[in-house]
């Protein structure tokens, strides 16, 4: 007898299944829009010359591989709170900002998941309709009950900023609630920066925890620009909140799950506390984190000349999405579907296209392009080979 004999089946992740369907694909012109990764002209992925650099270092150096602290590399989680909060934040200089190292920004959502399930057991949290699948599992699996508030107009193609105000004041005070800080995923809809000065200040009037994603800071506007939303949450009244940052994105480094959770406290002595907290809860999960991916990100902030040169490249990553929307959208409007010009207005890797499922068969099935059935495709999966025949394909089935 098994003791696994009842054990139900999980259904796969239908992206990852996409991506199976696509490989098995022969035709030459397939191209796989699901993805949730920046590919370069050549559709790889790119190593950055920044990283390369410090990986060299580090084979040259050929350190011992100790552990590091539950917390992580303190090189990373110092350099890690410049970028969000900018050097000269006077949040940080008061101690009230506690970083730590987590596996990618899944780790940093999970973990402070569960440090706010511990302090604020009777809390729900209010993620945006629609938001990444990740967030409802994550928040699910450690006993938040989970709601929805309004985000996207489907037929206006970008933020219902109404609907969502009219959402957030009818939470109940104490209410977590998940915002995107740039690049929202699926959606590519974004708040303006007089939009964010609202949503904070409703935050504070109804006492609502803002819990902010960070997963594509620096590929819309710029570092400072896309970490806006904590820059004026860290200068408005409003004494705590919480970060969950990634590296995955904006450095490439994918697999090497470099993340990092921040929770503002009141006052320094509050913040360690509450550090105390994250470190036995990070103790009792996966114990510390792993050093490489740290040690590839530290050594890139912290190095001047580095820095400057991953700067650059993040620069033409995000110029390079920019184009691709750009060349997207005059290349479907050369095709006769002029109507997709929201895409340019869109920011991040991702745009809800408005494709329906249908239409999504149609591309799979009759052009072997592959996206999301929900409509959500992968801009910077685009290049310039494959580009026109992608907005050909778009407006044949539009
Ligand atoms: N949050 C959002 C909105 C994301 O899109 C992603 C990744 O796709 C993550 C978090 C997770 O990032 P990581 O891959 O570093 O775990």
């Amino acid at each position: 007898m098994s003791f696994f004999a009842n054990v139900e089946l999980v259904p796969g992740d239908p992206i990852l299944g996409l991506t199976e369907a696509y490989n098995a694909d022969t035709r030459a012109t397939r191209v796989n829009l699901g993805v949730g990764i920046y590919y370069d002209e050549d559709g790889r992925i790119p190593v950055l010359g920044a990283v390369q650099q410090v990986e060299r270092q580090l084979a040259e150096a050929s350190k011992p591989r100790g552990y590091l602290p539950i917390d992580g590399m303190p090189d990373y989680t110092r350099a890690t709170r410049d970028l969000l909060f900018g050097a000269d934040s006077a949040l940080v200089a008061e101690g009230r900002a506690a970083t730590t190292q987590t596996i990618g920004g899944s780790g940093a959502l999970r973990v402070g998941a569960e440090l706010l399930k511990k302090t604020l057991p009777s809390a729900r949290i209010a993620i945006s309709d629609p938001s990444w699948e990740n967030h409802r599992a994550v928040f699910g699996a450690v006993g938040f009950e989970v709601v929805d508030y309004t985000y996207f107009d489907a037929a206006a193609h970008g933020l219902d900023f109404d609907g969502m105000l009219a959402d957030l004041r009818r939470l109940e005070a104490g209410t977590v609630v998940l915002l995107h800080a740039c690049c929202h995923n699926p959606t590519g809809a974004d708040l303006t920066p007089a939009q964010w000065e609202r949503v904070i200040a409703l935050l504070h009037e109804r006492n609502l925890f803002p819990f902010i994603d960070m997963a594509y800071q620096g590929f819309d506007q710029g570092i400072a620009e896309d970490a806006l939303a904590i820059r004026l949450l860290a200068a408005s009244p409003i004494r705590n909140f919480v970060v969950a940052s990634s590296y995955s994105k904006s450095f490439s480094l994918y697999g090497e799950r470099v993340g990092a959770l921040t929770v503002v406290s009141d006052t320094a002595d509050e913040s360690k506390r509450v550090q105390s907290q994250i470190k036995r809860l990070v103790r009792a999960n996966y114990s510390s984190p792993s050093t490489h991916g740290a040690a590839l990100v530290a050594g890139v902030l912290n190095d001047p000349g580095l820095r400057a040169q991953w700067e650059d490249e993040l620069g033409r990553m995000r110029t390079r999405i920019h184009a691709l929307r750009a060349g997207l959208v005059e290349r479907l409007a050369a095709h006769g579907a002029p109507q997709y010009d929201f895409i340019q207005r869109q920011a991040g890797m991702f745009s809800y296209s408005g494709l329906s499922r249908a239409q999504v068969e149609r591309l799979r099935e009759e052009f072997g392009i592959y996206a999301v059935g929900t409509g959500r495709i992968c801009v910077a999966a685009l290049s310039a080979k494959n580009l026109d025949y992608v907005a050909q394909a778009v407006a044949a089935v539009s």
